[in-house]
């Protein structure tokens, strides 16, 4: 199939065969991404019109139990600078982004065993009471499914847990051996089933990654049906075992996003901050690559520099209402509108 075809397959059928799907991943020429580009933002305005919903990120802890191989707070990061939010501060984030505008709140960080089911349950049960009118999405790793339930039934709504690689080989490249893919993707289906509105994802150009890789994490995000997809370059950090490895590549990135956006018209995708950390005008790519989310920090200053996931992550020196007025003014700059609707999933 010639590429156009393949891009007007997806669009109709909303899935390719597999190695149809790796073909359209490498070796575009810019007008076929430039064609791909027109398609997704046709669909997603069908959907969505102009709007770009905002998500007000709080990273409340980077201890993390695990050791993923590619990311800055892993548990034997050596020179990570450990903190954990109080309840307090949390709650502050919350009312500092309420008064900027922010209808969703997400609260990410590592696995930490200090925030038990007890004291996420407080948190999540306080910040419902105080902001009904919002959305609380959580990210915060594999928990067990009674651990995912109870915060369900305090009120969180939609839960952010990247399966990062679909491919079996590939995940036991960039995790230790104690996690797997299959137990990753559990958690998904158990989320989804107990009503979580989803968000799955990956890192694009991460260390071993081929096209047949990401035609299968194609397949996954077609198979699961998730409502959010997160995805974003691989950015190297200095103090993993992945410090030498290259970064992902901006046309790679924006390319999957395109792809995501025809096989899923009505997914939420946020043009990340990783996205924008390799090249000044990223996110506005992203966004015009068929990306509908911004995902703002909502961190207190004093703790941003400290959640270095990748090295020379942006925004980490700003105020929330700086980075909220920056990115209105770059969605306004290329023709869309940053919202301040929930903005839940459309079916
Ligand atoms: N502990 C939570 C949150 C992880 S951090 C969880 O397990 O879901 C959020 C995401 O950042 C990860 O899922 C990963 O895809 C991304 N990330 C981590 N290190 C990265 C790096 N070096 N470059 C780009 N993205 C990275």
């Amino acid at each position: 199939m010639d590429r156009r075809k393949q891009i007007e397959t997806l669009e109709k059928n909303h899935i390719l065969p597999q190695e149809e799907l790796a073909a359209l991943i490498v070796g575009a020429k810019p007008e076929d991404d430039a064609y791909l580009f027109a398609r997704a933002r046709a669909v997603r305005e069908r959907v969505y019109g102009k709007a770009v919903y905002m998500r007000g990120l709080i990273e409340f802890t980077n201890y993390c139990k695990n050791d993923c191989y590619y990311c800055g707070i892993r548990r034997s990061a050596p020179h990570a600078e450990r903190y954990r939010l109080s309840e307090e501060e949390i709650l502050d984030c919350c009312e500092v982004g309420y008064g900027l505008g922010f209808r969703t709140f997400v609260l990410q960080g590592g696995e930490d065993l200090y925030f038990t089911d007890e004291r996420m349950v407080s948190i999540v049960t306080q910040i419902r009471a105080r902001w009904p009118d919002c959305a609380l999405t959580l990210s915060v790793g594999e928990r067990a499914r009674g651990s995912y339930e109870a915060l369900f039934a305090a009120g969180a709504n939609r839960y952010l847990l990247r399966h990062e690689t679909a491919d079996e080989a590939h995940y036991a490249r960039l995790h230790p051996g104690e996690l797997s893919l299959e137990h990753r993707k559990r958690c998904l289906w158990d989320l989804k089933e107990i009503g979580y509105q989803v968000g799955c994802g990956f890192m694009v150009g991460s260390p071993g990654q081929t096209a047949a890789c990401l035609a299968e994490d194609l397949q996954f995000i077609h198979e699961l049906k998730p409502h959010m997809v997160g995805i974003g370059p691989f950015v190297p950090q200095c103090d993993t075992p992945f410090a030498g490895e290259a970064q992902g590549s901006l046309e790679l990135t924006l390319r999957l996003l395109g792809i995501i956006r025809l096989m899923e018209p009505c997914v939420l995708l946020p043009a990340t901050t990783a996205l924008g950390t390799i090249h000044p005008h990223g996110r506005e790519k992203g966004i015009l690559a068929g990306a509908n989310v911004v995902m703002p920090n909502l961190s207190p200053q004093t703790v941003r520099k400290k959640y270095m996931l990748y090295d020379n992550k942006i925004c980490t020196g700003d105020e929330a209402a700086e980075c909220v007025d920056c990115l209105r003014q770059r969605i306004a700059s290329i023709g869309y509108e940053l919202s301040g609707s929930r903005g839940d999933y459309v079916n």
